[in-house]
């Protein structure tokens, strides 16, 4: 079929999709095609749909017609890519961005349903106008990015709900096989429960047959195999409802901020965070341990311009230091707590940083007096102190734009202030994610840190490093690569660092826990148990590999 007669059988059954959600290659490639560290992707066709109804009938068309489908809910996948290019076949945009209903399903109890097109934004703004007294899983990827697809990447956010997968209890999906893509699927609980229309938001006629099953969705493993976990990072079907069950606004709230200005007290502050965690981990979101460079990257402009693939010489960072007062390293984290706890936590964390510089907690008296000094004394140090109410905002499921500030360390074209326009993929950042696990002790940290180090300049790239401590036995690192999009030089640099990165780091026991799209097609091994299984789960499901055929699956050629 050709693009025009693709679009006309859309057009015909699905007739509530108004004509200009329907776009051919010129716009879609245009709309959807960016990405944060190469070419745009070529896409033929993009269907923004109204009805998570649709999707099936999509499916259908691709089943007969032989194209590929990629869905998106927000496509602000930035630095790892939303979309994957196609093998041979026409590639079709399925936007889900207008799939944006949120449904009640018990407000007592935190348990809310989003359809994928429900922004961090969108659901803060619910849950504040609806007096929910739960947080939104907000991310640093800010107010425009869908809550749905973030957990489906499984990514992680600042507060108690750390980890957006955990999170989800119960999935509707679409599988493309053509003899079940009509309809959508959903769990066995809420098949047997007689209960569950209640809860049913659908207009008429419902489409959704069944409701939304109370029980479903305080139950995360359902009944029988366990199937909602295999639409998580893959492409084995297309997710248009998630249960989630969010993190309540805690009675008492407060961040901490721990300064160690010797490198070699990493040590000490890593013994810290595991040690605060085994004694306090139920009260604590992220703990993030960051190195100098990556605070100055946060707190200063860039030394060299924005449009030099060079990395920061010592003597530019001793200068950014004294003058922003900057640690070598920097612990941030957060307690949500009852007014008892959280006197006895912070005493813990007092008693046992004694290593530290300095030791601030958010509702400290010191920070009103440190901001009123820096705003008459010390100016240059004010930058970090304003940047913290917006950090706090975020921990406390408030979403904002502050930390996409970072894709626009090397991007000589777009300033890079906080406004509500930043779109690091339109603006041409160049952004690459090394994001790998890394075991949670010293001597693993500490090698780390010196691989990054070592590694990254050598490339043009500045190493920063944060650790994400999730759990006293759970690290993941994210290693921006940040460097000029428009430069050829610094694109085949970054590109050159993140395989050197990935390569070297599996050797030493650094795997990350999420891929870019091409590294999803080019780093992983078909021929491994696990890939086997997941191509035989792919030819059961979708036996034409009509959803998104090159995500996270590798095939023999
Ligand atoms: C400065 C900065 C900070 C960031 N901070 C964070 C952070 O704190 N935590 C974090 O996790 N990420 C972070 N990111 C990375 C990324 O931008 C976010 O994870 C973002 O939310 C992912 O994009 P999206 O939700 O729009 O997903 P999309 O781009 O819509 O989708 C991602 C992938 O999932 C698939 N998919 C989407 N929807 C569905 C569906 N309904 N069913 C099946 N498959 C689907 C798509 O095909 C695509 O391959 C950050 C990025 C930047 C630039």
């Amino acid at each position: 079929m050709t693009i025009d007669q693709i679009i006309q059988q859309i057009r015909i059954n699905c007739p509530e999709i108004p004509n200009e959600f329907i776009v051919g290659t010129q716009q879609a490639t245009a709309r959807f095609g960016n990405n944060t560290f190469g070419s745009p992707t070529h896409i033929d066709l993009a269907v923004t749909i109204t009805k998570a109804q649709q999707v099936g009938e999509i499916l259908k068309i691709a089943n007969q017609a032989g194209f590929a489908v990629c869905p998106l809910s927000t496509g602000n996948n930035w630095g790892y890519g939303s979309v994957n290019p196609t093998d041979h076949r026409k590639l079709l945009i399925l936007n889900m961005k207008e799939l944006n209903k949120i449904a009640e399903i018990d407000k007592a109890s935190g348990l809310i349903s989003l359809e994928p097109g429900v922004t961090q934004q969108q659901l803060a703004q619910y849950l504040a106008e609806n007096n929910w007294p739960f947080m939104a899983p907000v991310t640093g990827a800010g107010p425009s990015c869908s809550i749905v697809s973030n957990a489906l990447e499984r990514g992680y956010g600042p507060n108690p709900q750390t980890d957006h997968f955990s999170a989800i209890t119960s999935l509707r999906y679409f599988i493309a096989h053509p003899e079940h893509c009509h309809q959508e699927h959903y769990s066995a609980i809420t098949s047997l429960d007689g209960d569950c229309d209640k809860a049913c938001d659908c207009v008429e006629p419902c489409h959704c047959q069944a409701g939304l099953s109370v029980v479903d969705a305080s139950h995360k493993w359902g009944l029988g195999p366990y199937i909602d976990g295999l639409f998580s990072q893959s492409n084995l079907g297309i997710v248009t409802r998630a249960t989630l069950r969010l993190a309540p606004i805690p009675e008492k709230f407060c961040s901490f901020f721990i300064k160690c200005k010797r490198d070699e007290d990493f040590g000490l502050a890593t013994a810290f965070i595991k040690k605060l965690f085994i004694a306090k981990g139920g009260e604590l979101g992220i703990v993030n341990l960051m190195d100098k460079r990556r605070i100055i990257s946060m707190v200063a402009e860039n030394p060299n311009g924005k449009d030099q693939h060079i990395v920061m010489s010592d003597e530019q960072i001793a200068t950014i230091t004294k003058k922003y007062d900057v640690a070598e390293w920097m612990i941030m984290g957060s307690i949500y707590s009852t007014k008892e706890s959280l006197k006895g936590t912070k005493q813990f964390i007092k008693k046992h940083a004694k290593f530290a510089d300095d030791l601030l907690f958010s509702d400290s008296i010191k920070l009103p007096i440190a901001r009123v000094l820096t705003k008459f004394i010390m100016k240059e140090r004010r930058s970090q102190l304003d940047a913290l109410p917006l950090s706090i905002n975020i921990m406390l499921g408030k979403p904002n734009r502050v930390a996409l500030r970072l894709a626009y360390w090397r991007n000589p074209r777009v300033e890079g202030v906080i406004t509500d326009n930043l779109r690091p993929d339109i603006d041409q950042c160049g952004l690459l994610w090394y994001a790998p696990l890394v075991p949670m002790n010293t001597q693993k940290m500490t090698e780390f840190a010196q691989f990054v180090r070592a590694t990254t300049p050598q490339f043009g790239i500045e190493p920063f490093i944060t650790f994400t401590n999730l759990s006293y036995d759970y690290v993941d690192s994210t290693i921006p690569i940040v460097f000029d999009l428009n430069n050829p030089h610094a694109v085949e640099q970054a590109h050159r660092c993140l395989d050197t990165l990935f390569d070297e780091g599996i050797k030493k026991g650094f795997v990350p826990y999420r891929l870019n799209t091409s590294q999803q097609k080019t780093k992983l091994d078909p021929k491994a148990p696990h890939w086997q299984i997941t191509n035989l789960i792919k030819q059961a499901l979708d036996p034409n590999n009509v959803i998104n055929p090159e995500r996270y699956n590798p095939r023999k050629v």
